[in-house]
C-alpha cells in the first residue's frame, strides 16, 4: 500500500508515524513544501522572545530523523501542486520547480492554514511580518537581532497575538496592540476579556481597541501605521496577528468539496468527497459537537489526534469515528493564564441556543496557605437541564487543570451538578476542599435550581437611579473604594437590623465583591418576605473589570496625532 500525506508539521507527521506503526510494510511519502518537517509551532512567539534560546529546540525531528526512524520517505522543498484523483495520481513541484508525479493508494492533505493578510498600503514595506513557520521566524529573529527595536506593533488580539506581545515585551521594547473588536481574545466574553485589558495595561502595552491600521509608510528606519481614527503610531516592527484561514488551494483546485466556511470538507473518518483522498488539522471544517455545525478549529491537540485516528482509518478502512471539537485553547498572557473551552456566551447567542451564566472567583488554593490568587471561571450551561455548553478561567495558577476538567464534562456530555462530584486532589498549595471548579459547579446549580438568581454586570450598568434598589452588601471602607453608581451601602452584618430601610416595592439588585456575601445577603432578604431579589454574578470585581477604561495613561509616549 502506498501513502502520500502533503503536510510535514502536526496532522502530517503523526499520521506518517502512526501509519508506520501500524503497517510496517507500508510505502509512506511525506511532503512538506517548505525546509522543516515536525516542529514546534506554538513555540515559535517564545523563541522570537528568548524564553527558547536554543533554535534547534524547536526541531522535534529532522527530516533526516524522522526518515530513518519511521521509514519515511521525507521529501522537504517539494510542494504538491495538483490531484488527479481519476488516475489517483499526484503532481508535485521539486526544489528546482521542476514537476513530477506520484501514484498513491490512499492520500492525507494536512497542509495547515495561511495567515491572512490584509491588502492595505504599505504592507509589504520591511520590517512587517506574520507569524506562521520557521521562515517566518527567522526572517523576525534576524530583523530584530540586528537593530533595537524601542517600539513594535502587534495588529490583532488572538491568543498569538497576546503571546507576541508578551515576548515582544521581555525584549525590552513598547509593544502597542491594535484590535479593531471592543476586547483582546475573541474566544472570550468581554467580561473575561477584561481581566486581560487590566493585566496588559499593568504591563504597560499599549492597548487600542476599536481601532484598525488602514496602511503603513515606511519613515527612515521605522514604520508609521495610521489607525483608522487618524493617530500614527511609530514603531520599529510590525506583527500582524489577524488570523489565518485554511490553506485549501490544493483541494480547490483539485476538485475537493470546500464547506460553508472554507475548509476542506470531510466526513467523520476524515475522508474528503472524493474517496482515498482524506484531510486533517487547520486545513478541514468539522461539525461542532455542541452546536452540530461546521467550523474551523486551528489548534495543535485536535490536529494531532486527527492524525492518528486517520492514519487508521486509511490503513483498516475507516474503522473510527471523530467526535469533533469543542475549542479547548490556553494562552499564557504575561502572569496569567487564559483558558476557554466550549461555547462562549456571544457564540451561544449567535447559535440562537438558550443558555444562563455564572462567574465565580476562587482561591486557586487554600487562602492560608501562602500564594494562593484569585482565579476567575465563568460557565455556560442550559437554564434546565445544566448541561455544560463552555467554560473560560483567567487566573494565575491552577487556570490549565481546571479547564481540563470542564472540557472532559463537556465533552462527556455532562452538567453543572457533575462538576460537583469531580473528585479533587486536595491539599492546602494544590486546592481548597472546596475546589474553584466545585465552587463554579455549586453556584450554577443555585441558579438552575433558582435559590440564587442572578444578574450579569450589562444589565447591572446604569440601572441604580431608576426603579431598582442596588444594595451593595460589603463594608463601608470596601464601599468607599469604589461602588456602583447609585448603589446604596448596608453591609451584610447589619442587614439583619437595618430591614426596614429596605423599599418592599423596588426589585433588589445586591451586590458584594465576588458574589459570596451577596448571596447571603439574598437568602435574608428572601427569608423577610423580599421575592424580586437577584445576586450580581462574579460580583463588584466582575462589574469593575467589564466598566473600567482599558486605555494606557502614558499612550501620547508612542503616538503622535497627524
Ligand atoms: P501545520 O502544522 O501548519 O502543517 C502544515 C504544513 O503543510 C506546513 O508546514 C506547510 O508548509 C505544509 N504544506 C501546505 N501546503 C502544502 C503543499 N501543497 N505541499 C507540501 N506541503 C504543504 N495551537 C495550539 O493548540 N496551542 C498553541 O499554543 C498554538 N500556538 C501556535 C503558535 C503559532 C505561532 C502558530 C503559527 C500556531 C499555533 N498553534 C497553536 C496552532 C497549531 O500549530 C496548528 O493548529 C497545527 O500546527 C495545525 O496542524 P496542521 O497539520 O493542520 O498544519
Amino acid at each position: 500500500m502506498k501513502y502520500i500525506i502533503v503536510g510535514g508539521v502536526a496532522g502530517g507527521a503523526t499520521a506518517a508515524a502512526r501509519i508506520r506503526r501500524i503497517d510496517e510494510k507500508a510505502e509512506i511519502i511525506l511532503l512538506e513544501k517548505d525546509n522543516y518537517i515536525s516542529y514546534a509551532n506554538c513555540g515559535l512567539p517564545y523563541y522570537i522572545g528568548g524564553v527558547i534560546e536554543k533554535r534547534d529546540n524547536l526541531f522535534l525531528q529532522t527530516p533526516q530523523s524522522f526518515g530513518s526512524r519511521f521509514n519515511v520517505d521525507v521529501r522537504v522543498r517539494n510542494e504538491a501542486v495538483k490531484i488527479n484523483a481519476g488516475n489517483k495520481e499526484i503532481i508535485i513541484k521539486d526544489e528546482n520547480g521542476i514537476e513530477y508525479t506520484e501514484k498513491y493508494d490512499k492520500l492525507l492533505l494536512s497542509p495547515g492554514a495561511v495567515p491572512v493578510k490584509p491588502l492595505l498600503p504599505g504592507i509589504e514595506a520591511e520590517g512587517i511580518f506574520t507569524l506562521r513557520n520557521i521562515k517566518d521566524t527567522d526572517r523576525i529573529k534576524e530583523y530584530i537581532t540586528g537593530r533595537k527595536i524601542e517600539a513594535a506593533l502587534v495588529i490583532g488580539a488572538g491568543f498569538i497575538g497576546l503571546e507576541t506581545v508578551e515576548n515582544l515585551r521581555n525584549t525590552g521594547a513598547k509593544v502597542s496592540i491594535v484590535e479593531m473588536s471592543d476586547q483582546v481574545m475573541p474566544l472570550l466574553d468581554f467580561s473575561m476579556a477584561s481581566i486581560v485589558h487590566r493585566h496588559l495595561l499593568h504591563k504597560e502595552v499599549d492597548l487600542i481597541l476599536e481601532q484598525a491600521v488602514v496602511s503603513f509608510e515606511k519613515n527612515n528606519d521605522k514604520i508609521n501605521a495610521v489607525l483608522s481614527n487618524g493617530d500614527v503610531l511609530t514603531v520599529d516592527l510590525v506583527i500582524l496577528s489577524v488570523g489565518v484561514k485554511p490553506s485549501i488551494s490544493l483541494a480547490e483546485n483539485s476538485g475537493l468539496a470546500i464547506g460553508n466556511y472554507g475548509g476542506i470538507s470531510v466526513n467523520e473518518y476524515f475522508e474528503t468527497s472524493v474517496k482515498d483522498i482524506y484531510a486533517v488539522g487547520d486545513a478541514i471544517e468539522f461539525r461542532h459537537p455542541l452546536t452540530g455545525e461546521p467550523w474551523l478549529n486551528y489548534l495543535a491537540a485536535p490536529a494531532n489526534r486527527q492524525g492518528r485516528i486517520v492514519a487508521d482509518n486509511m490503513v483498516y478502512g475507516n474503522i473510527e469515528k471523530y467526535e469533533g471539537s469543542i475549542g479547548t485553547a490556553i494562552a499564557k498572557v504575561f502572569d496569567l493564564t487564559v483558558a476557554t473551552t466550549g461555547l462562549s456566551a456571544k457564540k451561544l447567542k449567535q447559535a440562537g441556543i438558550l443558555y444562563t451564566s455564572s462567574i465565580t472567583h476562587s482561591g486557586s488554593h487554600a487562602g492560608y496557605y501562602p500564594g494562593a490568587t484569585q482565579l476567575t471561571i465563568k460557565l455556560m450551561f442550559d437554564p434546565v437541564s445544566g448541561k455544560i455548553y463552555g467554560a473560560q478561567a483567567v487566573g494565575y495558577d491552577g487556570v490549565d487543570k481546571r479547564i481540563d476538567q470542564i472540557a472532559l464534562t463537556i465533552k462527556l456530555g455532562g452538567t453543572v451538578f457533575d462538576l460537583i462530584k469531580i473528585e479533587h486532589a486536595y491539599a492546602p498549595p494544590y486546592s481548597s476542599a472546596k475546589d474553584p471548579v466545585a465552587i463554579a459547579g455549586y453556584v450554577a446549580s443555585n441558579i438552575i435550581k433558582g435559590d440564587m438568581p442572578v444578574v450579569s454586570w450589562r444589565e447591572m450598568r446604569g440601572l441604580g437611579y431608576g426603579n431598582v434598589l442596588l444594595l451593595d452588601v460589603r463594608t463601608e471602607k470596601e464601599f468607599c473604594s469604589g461602588s456602583i453608581p447609585g448603589a446604596v451601602n448596608i453591609p451584610l452584618e447589619q442587614l439583619r437590623s437595618r430591614l426596614q430601610e429596605i423599599p418592599a416595592d423596588k426589585p433588589i439588585y445586591v451586590y458584594c465583591a465576588i458574589g459570596l456575601r451577596g448571596y447571603l445577603a439574598l437568602k435574608i432578604l428572601t427569608a423577610n418576605g423580599h421575592h424580586n431579589v437577584k445576586n450580581l454574578s462574579g460580583g463588584y470585581r466582575t462589574y469593575s473589570f467589564a466598566t473600567a477604561k482599558h486605555e494606557q495613561p502614558n499612550r501620547d509616549i508612542q503616538v503622535c496625532g497627524k
